[in-house]
């Protein structure tokens, strides 16, 4: 079972890392950026909301983004497990999660904590392209990550595993296998 969420700065490579392992692991890789870019693409209503946030590098409201996660994660390919990547992104969030899984006797396996030095994220970010990394937004996303985010490390303190991710992909995905006991 592997009932994974990674936390780490925006750049810190959660979602390389996820896609990464989500084969490995035989789980799905669950994006809550991805799914809301989706949305915006598709022009759905839910997209239409969101799309000021991610605009802006606030967090889309609390009610939205736990509707939308409660959905995917009822799909059959998740039962088993996931990796979650940007979700939870608050403490209220991860209450919510934790009542989700809690409704199906299930409850988070780790928390993994990408570390990467501050100076190494936004020249990753820049790199990457996305129409939401311009620098002023990266800046006010790496702001909600300090005050929105980084309190999840307390609130998950029982279960966090730190893992270094600075080095080529392959290197951080052994890590974080190794980190979570499932170096085959
Ligand atoms: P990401 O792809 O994880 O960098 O997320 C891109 C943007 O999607 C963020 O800057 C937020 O606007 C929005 N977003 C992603 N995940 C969440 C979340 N869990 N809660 C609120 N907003 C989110």
């Amino acid at each position: 079972m592997t009932r994974v969420v990674l936390v780490g700065p925006p750049g810190a490579g959660k979602g390389t890392q996820a896609a990464a392992l989500s084969d490995r692991l035989g789980v799905p890789h669950i994006s809550t950026g991805d799914l809301f870019r989706g949305h915006v693409g598709q022009q759905t209503p839910l997209g239409q909301e969101a799309k000021r946030y991610l605009d802006s590098g606030e967090l889309v409201p609390d009610s939205v983004t736990n509707e939308m996660v409660r959905e995917r994660l009822t799909e059959p390919d998740a039962a088993n497990g996931f990796l979650l990547d940007g979700f939870p992104r608050n403490t209220k969030q991860a209450e919510v999660l934790g009542g989700m899984l809690a409704e199906k006797d299930t409850a988070l396996d780790a928390v993994v904590e990408l570390q990467v030095p501050e100076d190494q994220l936004v020249a990753r970010l820049l790199d990457r392209g996305r129409t939401d990394d311009t620098e002023d937004v990266i800046r006010r996303r790496q702001q909600v990550y300090r005050s929105e985010t980084a309190p999840l490390l307390e609130f998950y303190s029982d279960i966090v595993v730190p893992v270094d991710g600075v080095g080529d992909i392959d290197e951080v995905s052994t890590r974080v296998l190794d980190a979570l006991g499932k170096r085959a």
